[in-house]
């Protein structure tokens, strides 16, 4: 079997053009464009691309882009009271603060401060929480977009075996809760799994979120699964690699995402379409369709 080749680009333009249809339907009801506040600190060459694509995904379908930068020495209460007042300001419809934090700025703290209704990443708990409870608001942008991918190549979800390989609050957590409420029956494995290949071996959809290139092996995969590889990892020639060994996968699996071009691009196409979400909270009352 050689696996199909799940197209992130692909999937992630449609969802381009729904937001876009729907920015143009509210300016046509005399609707503002959705507002966007980036918040970048430090240096770090990893973030400093992941944030100009996204403000370059604002450009591209009319969200009003607000980019912040903050050098990496600002001190946690400063970063907390810009927060604040991105919070008050009723023209900011989400704030994304690009994680990780340099130094000693406590993430936790960062995401607990945002307004939930503002929370375009996903990450605050009351938005965990609420997935948690399927009744999701701003859900996770990564796990969503594996969804979305999912979704796309026509997956049922119901009493399939999902594994996901990665227990961060980022990703392997909110995919367990997508997962799950989905219908699947879902193992969660990390560090402290004891046989990651007998778990791997009976994944009919597989997930997996480590930051270890070819940490999966390709003669792990079960014939015929799904395998959706979120890892991103640049090796000593430059090169993008996932966590899963591609040649070999691609071998066994029904379906496979590549990397880059997989996942990443819903990430990005999944932060628009919270920050529409998070638009429409935001209308007045009569507005709301
Ligand atoms: P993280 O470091 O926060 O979490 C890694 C997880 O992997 C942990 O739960 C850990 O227990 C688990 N792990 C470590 N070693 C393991 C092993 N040998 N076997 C099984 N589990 C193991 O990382 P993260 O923030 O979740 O990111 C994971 C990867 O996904 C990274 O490569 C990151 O760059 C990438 N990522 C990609 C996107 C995207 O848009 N494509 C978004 C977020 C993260």
């Amino acid at each position: 079997m050689t696996a199909k080749i799940i197209d992130g680009k692909t999937v992630a333009a449609r969802v381009y053009t729904l937001v876009r249809t729907d920015i143009a339907a509210r300016a046509s009801r005399g609707l503002r464009p959705p507002a966007l506040a980036t918040v970048l600190i430090g240096n770090d060459p990893a973030s400093e691309i992941y944030v100009r694509n996204k403000r370059a995904a604002c450009q591209e379908l009319g969200i009003r882009s607000l980019p912040i930068e903050l050098s990496a020495a600002t001190p946690q209460a400063q970063l907390l009271s810009e927060i604040d007042r991105l919070n008050s300001d009723s023209s900011v419809d989400g704030i994304l603060v690009q994680l990780p934090l340099p130094g000693v700025l406590d993430s936790a703290a960062v995401i607990e401060r945002i307004r939930p209704d503002k929370d375009v990443d996903g990450f605050h708990p009351y938005n965990v929480g609420r997935l948690a409870q399927r009744i999701p608001l701003l859900r996770p942008c990564t796990p969503a977009g594996v969804m979305v991918l999912l979704e796309s190549i026509g997956e049922k979800f119901h009493g399939r075996q999902a594994v996901i390989v990665g227990a961060s609050n980022i990703v392997g957590r909110p995919m367990a809760l997508e997962l799950l409420r989905a219908g699947a029956v879902v193992t969660i494995t990390h560090r402290f799994t004891r046989d990651l290949r007998a778990d791997i071996e009976k994944a009919e959809i597989l997930v997996v979120a480590v930051g270890k290139p070819g940490l999966v092996k390709g003669d792990w995969i079960r014939p015929g699964a799904t395998v959706i590889d979120v890892g991103i990892n640049r090796m000593p020639d430059g090169r993008l690699v996932g966590d899963v060994e591609f040649e070999g996968t691609k071998e066994r699996a029904a379906y496979l995402t590549p990397v880059p071009g997989g996942v990443g691009p819903m990430t990005v196409a999944m932060l628009m379409q919270n920050t529409l979400a998070a638009a429409r909270l935001h209308d007045g009352p009569t507005e709301r369709s």
